[in-house]
């Protein structure tokens, strides 16, 4: 892609109205653009980001044994009127009437309208566990929209619901999406910690919240350090060994606010191993049992002839904010350097030929190698513009593709000089650039 070609709106400076550093640079580099309070279109840079996060979102929900559905952003009210939801969710629910003055709404949240899909088909036990997902928009009237696509009105999310019929097979679901989601966040090159946390609008008993550290978070946490250096190598996708990784991870203090107990705080953790800091919630599994299949009468056969009602957990990953966490991590404001995790970066590699108004020899040498690029899929971004050298080098930093390629004076015959970025330049070959590339995404 050539950048005069592209549709990356760059601006000369931070825009005022960002207050956090990943609402900065998704405004700076245009990967986003505001419609309404809370509402944003994603313009081809972030819409790329997002759909390379949602991709690994989708692979690891895949791995588990989930199954992707569709559901639509519009509902009808008749089932939050059946799960007793419909008073209880409040204001954050965006209502809307149809022309026959039918009572919609924009779902925030989906338990109803899959727990209607699942009744509707699936009568015995025989056909559990199910675990369902869908990766959609949701509509949340929040008080105080913020941040950018942190925390908006209109975002994207993948949410998953199981269906068991004991508390031990439902346990097992949950454990499959608590693996599940130390393995996407790992993908996505970002620690995310499982605490303990409230449950909210959701209800249930046993939740917890997947939270990445960040200063600019909005969730205050009170961890044992010695859970950062765990990991989910080596857990299989069977009952004990998935038990296992949560005893692993619970043996460690880790709670959000509202879970917070100070006396608790203090026994369990050494003064040295105290963390008390913030994060951003990427993640939310929630477990609680019949809390809408009893109301919404969904029930299935048992083998013996009884019937009872199934057991439920919930799972979501906020896909569209994830872009924001990950720039958070990410992102030196004050160098103004973002280095993209190679998994979800909108292009692997940039060129930066050094133009001159008779001399187009190095932009030929970009479109050549670009061609060896697009046969081994590594996707590049060329800038093609004849502004100076310094000033396109500030706009590939923003952009973050994690490598550059510079072809300019110096450069001769077939070795370039390339920068992974926080890195020191080489001088490589087309072959062992890609090479290293290829290496890199390999591995996710
Ligand atoms: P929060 O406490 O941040 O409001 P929540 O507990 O209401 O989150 P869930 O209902 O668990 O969120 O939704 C699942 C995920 O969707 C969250 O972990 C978060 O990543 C994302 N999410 C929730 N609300 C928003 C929002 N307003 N904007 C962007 N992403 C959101
Ligand atoms: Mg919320």
């Amino acid at each position: 892609m050539y950048i005069s070609k592209s549709f990356i709106p760059i601006l000369k400076n931070n825009p005022s109205e960002a207050k956090i550093k990943s609402h900065q640079l998704m405004l700076r580099v245009g990967m986003i653009k505001q419609s309404a309070a809370g509402i944003y279109s994603w313009l081809p840079l972030g819409f790329k980001v997002m759909k390379k996060i949602e991709q690994i979102v989708r692979e690891e929900q895949n791995k588990i044994g989930a199954q992707e559905i569709l559901m639509p952003t519009i509902q009808s009210s008749e089932i939050w009127k059946e799960s007793g939801r419909y008073e209880d969710y409040g204001e954050e629910m965006l209502r809307i009437k149809d022309r026959q003055d039918r009572e919609m709404l924009y779902g925030p949240t989906n338990e109803e309208l899959v727990t209607d899909i699942f009744r509707s088909s699936i009568k015995s036990y025989k056909s559990l566990p199910q675990l369902l997902y869908h990766i959609q928009w949701k509509f949340r009237d929040e008080i105080r929209p913020r941040f950018g696509i942190m925390r908006c009105r209109e975002f994207y999310m993948k949410d998953a619901y199981s269906f068991d019929i004991t508390d031990e097979d439902a346990l097992f679901s949950y454990n499959k999406f608590f693996l599940s989601y130390l393995k996407t966040f790992k993908r996505l090159d970002l620690t995310a910690i499982p605490m303990a946390a409230d449950t909210g609008p959701i209800g249930g008993n046993l939740s917890h919240e997947f939270i990445i550290l960040a200063e600019t978070g909005e969730s205050k946490i009170f961890t044992d350090k010695r859970i950062f250096d765990l990991d989910s190598e080596g857990t299989k996708l069977e009952k004990d060994s998935l038990k296992e990784l949560r005893k692993k991870y619970e043996q460690f203090y880790s709670v959000t606010d509202e879970k917070f107990n100070k006396t608790e705080f203090e026994k369990k953790v050494s003064e040295t191993n105290r963390l008390i800091t913030k994060g951003i919630e990427v993640g939310h599994i929630f477990y609680f049992g019949d809390k809408y299949s009893k109301p919404m009468g969904c029930s299935v056969d048992l083998p013996g002839g009884k019937k009872d009602f199934v057991k439920m957990g919930s799972y979501g990953i906020g896909v569209s904010r994830l872009v924001g966490a990950i720039i958070e991590a990410k992102y030196d404001e004050k160098n103004e350097v973002m280095k993209w995790p190679i998994s979800v970066a909108p292009y692997d590699i940039a060129i930066i030929p050094m133009i001159n108004k008779n001399d187009n020899s190095a932009l030929e040498k970009a479109d050549k190698m670009n061609s060896e690029f697009v046969k081994n899929n590594i996707e590049c971004i060329i800038d093609d513009t004849d502004e100076n050298f310094s000033s396109k080098v500030k706009k590939m930093n923003l952009i973050g593709a994690p490598y550059q390629i510079i072809i300019g004076k110096k450069t001769e015959g077939d070795v370039f000089e390339f920068k992974e970025i926080g890195k020191e330049t080489k001088n490589l070959s087309l072959a062992e650039i890609i090479k290293i590339i290829k290496e890199q995404k390999a591995i996710n």
